[in-house]
């Protein structure tokens, strides 16, 4: 008997790795065709300055819309486009386009906003990178003080190449985010040897923050230790009035979820920011 459940144990076991890996070949074969064939768009997250209720910028999140499979979220295609490469021609893209819109918000006279892009360790690790954000730049012609990049703890795991990266991208005078902050499990040292502008307190932590001691004292940490070192902090994933309340108490300035929006399409992003106008009067 044992025998038996064992053999079937791995049949089925098998059989999901098959699967799996079938299902991923589908999608990295989908997601070639999606690059050429332009299915990706992207949407705006506001973010504000939660005690002057002011828009600051957005955060430009990548969107695939499969033609036969619908919406795809980010989180089922993004891991697999970093391990096939894949992400290095799909970032490209995602920064132009973002620098692109950025720049015609700013001829219809949102003059302030900054453009947040979210950037994969596998980016940076591209020999022209750099290169590739320098030339966007230009030809978008944006100021580099007016785009953020947003990068998670995992990349400070590699310290030698990336903080050459990130130093040639802070001089050029863009600024630097760390995404999903308090969630990487990396050592908090590389806080001194980084260019960082900002910590991004990662949602985890907000969204208890009026019910839970410890994600209250998480949070109140990292603004103490930011404010110390002279850096920013952004809380993501607001989505209550009590969210907005405990972080005002603590001194938090700026945030990003959906009590203020959800991210949004080009032409929604300009009714929020006409509403925005409207209601200030
Ligand atoms: P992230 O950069 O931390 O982005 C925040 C995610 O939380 C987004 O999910 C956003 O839609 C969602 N979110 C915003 N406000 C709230 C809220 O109040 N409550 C909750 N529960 N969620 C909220 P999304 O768009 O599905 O993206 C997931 C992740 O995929 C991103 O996390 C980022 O790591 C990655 N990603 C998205 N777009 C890009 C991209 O253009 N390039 C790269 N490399 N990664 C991307
Ligand atoms: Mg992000
Ligand atoms: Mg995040
Ligand atoms: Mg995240």
């Amino acid at each position: 008997h044992v025998k038996q459940r064992g053999r079937n144990a791995f049949m089925v076991f098998n059989q999901s790795i098959e699967n799996k890996t079938l299902e991923r070949r589908l999608l990295e074969t989908a997601l070639r065709t999606a690059i050429k064939e332009q299915q990706f768009y992207l949407e705006y997250q506001p973010k504000l300055n939660i005690t002057k209720n002011e828009l600051i910028g957005v955060e430009a999140l990548v969107r695939w819309n499969h033609p036969d499979l619908g919406r795809i979220p980010p989180l089922k295609f993004i891991s697999l486009a970093e391990e096939t490469g894949l992400i290095v021609p799909l970032g490209e893209w995602i920064l132009r386009e973002s620098c692109k819109q950025l720049g015609i918000w700013q001829i219809q006279g949102l003059t302030n906003l900054t453009m947040a892009v979210n950037v994969s360790v596998r980016q940076l690790e591209d020999p022209y990178f750099v290169q590739k954000v320098e030339e966007i730049l230009k030809e978008t012609n944006l100021h580099p003080k007016f785009l953020e990049l947003e990068v998670t703890e995992s990349i400070f795991a590699d310290v030698k190449n990336t903080v050459t990266v990130l130093n040639e991208i802070r001089r050029m005078g863009i600024q630097i985010s760390v995404d999903d902050f308090g969630t990487g499990y990396s050592s908090l040292s590389y806080i001194k040897e980084f260019p960082i502008d900002t910590l991004k307190v990662d949602q985890s932590f907000v969204k208890d923050i009026h019910t839970n001691e410890e994600s209250k004292a998480i949070v109140k940490a990292v603004l103490n230790l930011a404010k110390t070192i002279g850096i920013n902090v952004i809380a993501e994933g607001i989505e209550l009035a009590e969210h907005v309340e405990e972080l005002s108490k603590d001194g938090c300035q700026f945030g990003q979820g959906y009590y203020y929006s959800k991210p949004l399409s080009t032409t929604a992003f300009e009714e929020y920011v006409t509403n925005m106008h409207t209601l200030k009067g």
